[in-house]
């Protein structure tokens, strides 16, 4: 099953192209969903054909469906093809200002919903075997000059299996090989894909399909390097679709990593030899590798990365009798630097004040995660909460606006919500979390960096609001 796939994922390695001007067969991109049963039914199917008259103008077969950008060739149902294709377009026009390249060409796209409706040489063959497995395919020839390495022509066309984003993922990869003459290696390639099918205009919330919260919640995370130096061929699994697809969402969202995965991803697109992983992220591998664990561990249907961006640059200092260590944490932040370094063992003394909420409208909590009785709007005591703490990297649409996405694990925690949290960062670890008595003291549970936070599940902080002003003080010697 496999032996197709590689023999074809090798043409595209760029060194051929560049031998000579020709046309080179690309074939891009199998996207194989782990649907035994069905691909099995449909290889039946496909079988049972051969001896059936089949109609090129069967009442439910293909018709053609045109947008601005697309032609798209499919038996699906007229409302249903035309509401791809506005997604289609909605999608194309998010990736295309991404990637600063207007689309010129029509991408052109076989959608099959039910095989049995197609007359037999409408799909050539390795589209339809592909359709059989209820994947994608996104077939490429390119015309590339020999001596610069300059793309003079490319055309795509897909096959897809009208389920699941495919058409959406194959149709980023037909937009890049059409634009730019190749998709990238494998990790940015497959991972810009599944990014481009859930992408949304103006926010950076996580917005996949569930089965893919759920599988990446629930294994032993694939280490970062396996996917970046993973010898993986495209089309391999949907499981390593994932993978692929969190490292690319964290990159390309992270106010640490984002400003660097543009260009990363231009560069590629442009065959540059120094576009690779390690040169741009090489320096920071060990803050993106905690960050990608993290997310994997944390995330879910709206979460947000801008909101839980690592701090790696506040600096820390240990505190003292007079000199105390203050810091201010905001509710809708995730784990935030408090600035105070412990050592095992050290008395803390602690002071927090303010209040916050947990949503827009609800109640207003203590530290403690005491629920204050219910204040009008205007009788906020005067030097406490700001009415509005403005929101440092808030997307552009306004988060609160935004409808709640539901979530696909249960957010399990022993703390109450509204609950100041802490936990200690040592060499990239992080210890347990442990509630802080917002008044009062507390023994460090061990060495490190003091992190701040207010409770509540990792998927909903974006709604919340407030913020609460600590301070740190060692206990004085008796
Ligand atoms: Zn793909």
């Amino acid at each position: 099953m496999n032996i197709n796939r590689s023999r074809f994922a090798n043409l595209s390695r760029t060194a051929t192209v560049r031998r000579l001007l020709a046309m080179v067969l690309v074939v891009l991109a199998f996207l194989s969903w782990p649907d035994s049963v069905s691909a099995q039914t449909f290889a039946k199917s496909s079988g049972k054909e051969k001896g059936k008259k089949v109609d090129s103008a069967l009442p439910n077969g293909p018709r053609d469906y045109r947008s601005a950008n697309f032609l798209v060739h499919t038996d699906l149902p007229a409302d249903e093809a035309n509401d791809l294709l506005k997604r289609l377009e909605t999608m194309l026009a998010l990736i295309s200002k991404y990637w600063g390249k207007p689309n010129k060409q029509t991408i052109e796209m076989f959608v099959v919903r039910d095989l049995e409706v197609w007359p037999p040489n409408a799909l050539e063959r390795i589209g339809r075997e592909s359709i059989e497995q209820r994947a994608g395919i996104t077939i490429s020839s390119t015309s590339v000059n020999r001596q610069t390495g300059q793309l003079l022509a490319a055309k795509s066309r897909v096959y897809a299996i009208a389920d699941r984003g495919v058409p959406q993922h194959e149709a980023v990869h037909a937009y890049c090989h059409q634009s730019f003459g190749r998709a990238g290696p494998t990790w940015y390639a497959e991972g810009l894909a599944e990014m481009g099918h859930c992408w949304r205009e103006g926010e950076s919330r996580v917005h996949c399909l569930p089965h893919v919260v759920k599988y990446l919640r629930s294994v032993e995370p694939k280490p970062l390097r396996a996917i970046v130096n993973g010898r993986d061929q495209t089309g391999d699994s949907w499981q390593n679709y994932a993978w692929r697809w969190a490292l690319c969402h964290l990159l390309a969202n992270n106010p640490n990593y984002f400003d660097r995965f543009r260009p990363l991803g231009l560069g590629i697109l442009a065959d540059q030899p120094d576009a690779t992983f390690e040169r741009v992220y090489g320096s920071m591998s060990q803050e993106i590798a905690f960050e990608y664990l993290f997310f994997l561990q944390h995330f879910d249907l709206g979460y947000e990365v801008t909101l839980t961006a690592w701090d790696w640059k506040t600096k820390f200092r240990s505190a003292t009798a007079t000199l105390p260590v203050t810091c201010v944490v905001e509710a809708k932040r995730g784990w935030q630097a408090s600035r105070l370094q412990v050592k095992a063992g050290d008395e803390i003394e602690v002071s927090a004040e303010g209040t916050w909420s947990l949503s827009a409208d609800g109640p207003e909590f203590t530290p403690f995660g005491i629920e204050l009785p219910v204040a009008k709007p205007d009788s906020e005591k005067p030097g406490k909460v700001p009415k509005s703490a403005t929101p440092k990297r808030a997307s552009k649409a306004g988060t609160e606006a935004l409808e709640e996405l539901p979530s696909v694990m249960r957010y399990e925690s022993r703390f109450k919500p509204g609950q100041l949290v802490g936990v200690l960062l040592n060499d990239y670890e992080l210890s347990e979390p442990f509630p802080i008595p917002a008044d009062g003291a507390f023994v460090a549970p061990g060495d490190g960096q003091l992190f701040l936070r207010c409770e509540e599940a990792w998927n909903r902080l974006a709604d919340n609001k407030g913020k609460v002003n600590v301070k740190f003080k060692v206990k004085a010697d008796k």
